[in-house]
């Protein structure tokens, strides 16, 4: 590639819209540009990048056996209508009619439509099967941010297992675990796998892979003795029983004084200038979290299922009564009117707090044994880091991260919803067990540039860049130091090195600065000076290092 024919736009000065690095550093540095909020357009060196990330996924998620496939971006309603899913999706769904009249989404996730193909299996002999796809999702986040770390239109590689049984699918949710702490490493994402269940649900397991960054949306608890890592807006202590029938049950606690019905809740005005009410249910085991609005950035209604793939946001609480009422199965609940979400790991202070969001001067929480009130993310951090790790007793640190992964055990729900039943060896027909397996390709890119950059610009990790090698003609209009760094282009290209060559007619210092912001991770420079003495400069963007490299040994430093 030469710099002369590419569009790589980069700007000189920071975007004043941008709001995390990575967003800025995109921009700025020519890989997207926004066509409204929460849709970018990915321009060249953008798109190398994801294809890089999507054959490292690719490689591991075949390495375990899983197979690539290509499902419809655009569903029929009946399918999400069997799960119950239409009415839960809530707002966050894109809908339309076609011509006929008849209702389709804008798939925000696949488990209906990989369990209709799946209806095929019949047989256990047939079982497992993993199955896995790159597809467009389309979600209405209500504010989509950070660039491309929250879109409403992003590529997601989604993997599904089927087994017979429960023991299948926690091996098959191993396999995933593997791929995953591999497919991260490999991006070079220092991502942390967090519990995103508790002992008490049962089979249904969720863990996410949680990137650190002060940009995170969420919160993760981490004890750096043990490992032990948990989201602290989904782990939760034990939560009272459930209660039968569809609809939205009362709380059976709540923990806020003078609260005893969902009304008061809505009502309770807490102290301070931002609140969250939230409630938290129980379905069939399973963490359900509703967030009710309050005067607070988090307002808006979450219902989060207990798979977690489902999240709808309801305006009003009777349409979140009617999602509910939607749900399949049991509900328990327990009302809180602050963001009263103890984690696993402060078990036994479940009156703990922990409500968080990523806006630093909005953390709240209380501790209604201690009686303490933090309102700023330092003093949560604070608070948080004194509490003991349930399973080594050593002090838990707390730190804001970037969802960049999630694997769930989704169970029976889906394949009973929508018939996906095998004979198993006994002939008797039984549904099928599945698990939910996501990565987010724009948003890993992302979190890719938040923990990869430095005042200069990005700095990719090899793996994963647009180009591994920029050859920089320090003087393009000097016919011999053209020849020869167009000699060394060829011969990069010949050994396979993905290089672009910058034969613009642009002063040395330009194209340094924009080599520098792009992130490549060596500049080859041939200029007179090097010439004379028969060598390239090879810069190592990591470090800044400059080596002097003889013409023809080139190839091999970069490789
Ligand atoms: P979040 O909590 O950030 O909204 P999620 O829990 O809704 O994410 P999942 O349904 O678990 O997301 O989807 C799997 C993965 O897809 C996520 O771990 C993330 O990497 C990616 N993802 C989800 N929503 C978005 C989005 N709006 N933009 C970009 N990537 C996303
Ligand atoms: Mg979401
Ligand atoms: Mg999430
Ligand atoms: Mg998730």
């Amino acid at each position: 590639m030469r710099w002369s024919q590419m569009f790589a736009p980069t700007l000189r000065d920071d975007p004043a819209e941008a709001d995390a690095p990575s967003h800025r550093l995109l921009l700025r540095a020519g890989y997207v540009r926004q066509l409204t909020a929460g849709h970018y357009s990915l321009l060249p060196l953008a798109v190398r990048v994801r294809a890089k990330i999507i054959q490292i996924v690719r490689e591991e998620m075949d390495a375990i056996g899983a197979q690539e496939m290509l499902l419809p971006a655009m569903h029929p309603a009946e399918p999400w209508r069997r799960s119950g899913r239409w009415d839960l999706m809530g707002q966050e769904m894109f809908r339309l009619k076609d011509r006929r009249g008849a209702d389709h989404a804008l798939g925000m996730t696949h488990e209906e439509i990989f369990a209709t193909v799946a209806r095929e299996l019949s047989s256990y002999r047939r079982l497992p099967q993993q199955w896995y796809q790159f597809q467009t999702k389309f979600r209405d986040e209500p504010r989509p941010k950070g660039g491309l770390m929250r879109t409403r239109e992003f590529t997601m590689k989604d993997a599904y297992s089927f087994d017979l049984d429960r023991p299948g699918l926690d091996a098959s949710f191993d396999a995933y675990h593997g791929a995953y702490t591999r497919i991260f490493e490999r991006l070079g994402v220092p991502a942390l796998p967090c519990d995103a269940s508790s002992g008490t649900m049962g089979g249904s397991g969720s863990t996410e892979f949680m990137c650190p960054s002060e940009v995170g949306e969420d919160f993760v608890v981490h004890c750096p003795n043990c490992g032990y890592a948990a989201n602290i807006e989904r782990a939760t202590s034990v939560l009272p029983a459930a209660s039968d029938g569809p609809g939205l049950p009362a709380p059976e606690r709540f923990d806020t004084p003078g609260v005893r019905t969902i009304e008061d809740l809505l009502a309770y005005d807490a102290p301070g200038d931002r609140q969250v009410k939230t409630l938290v249910y129980v379905l069939d085991g399973a963490l359900t979290l509703v967030l009710l609005r309050g005067d607070h950035p988090l307002n808006e209604q979450k219902l989060v299922d207990a798979t977690g793939t489902a999240e709808i946001r309801a305006a009003e609480p009777d349409e979140i009564q009617a999602a509910l009422g939607a749900l399949p199965g049991s509900l328990g609940a327990v009302g809180v009117s602050l963001p009263v979400i103890a984690d696993e790991a402060l078990r036994g202070r479940r009156d703990m707090f922990t409500g968080a969001n990523a806006d630093d001067t909005h953390l709240r929480g209380v501790d209604v044994e201690r009686d303490i009130e933090v309102g700023r993310w330092a003093d949560l951090r604070e608070v948080a880091s004194g509490e003991r790790c349930v399973r080594c007793g050593e002090r838990l640190e707390i730190q804001r991260a970037i969802e960049v992964g999630h694997i769930f055990k989704l169970g029976d729900r889906y394949a009973r919803a929508l018939g996906v039943e095998v004979l198993d060896p006994d002939g008797r027909r039984v549904p099928v067990i599945m698990g939910s397996y996501g990565i987010g390709i724009e948003r890993a890119m992302a979190a890719i540039v938040e923990t990869h950059n430095d005042e200069r610009g990005i700095v990719w990790p090899l793996s994963v860049a647009p180009f591994q090698v920029a050859v920089v003609v320090a003087q393009s209009d000097d016919a011999e130091v053209t020849e020869a760094a167009e000699d060394v282009y060829a011969g990069l290209r010949a050994a396979g090195v993905e290089t672009v060559i910058d034969d613009r007619a642009e002063r040395a210092g330009v194209k340094f600065r924009d080599v520098e912001l792009t992130g490549i991770p060596f500049r080859v420079t041939i200029g007179r000076r090097g010439l004379a003495e028969g060598v390239a400069e090879v810069t190592t963007r990591a470090t800044g290092d400059t080596e002097k490299i003889a013409l023809d040994a080139v190839v091999g430093r970069v490789r």
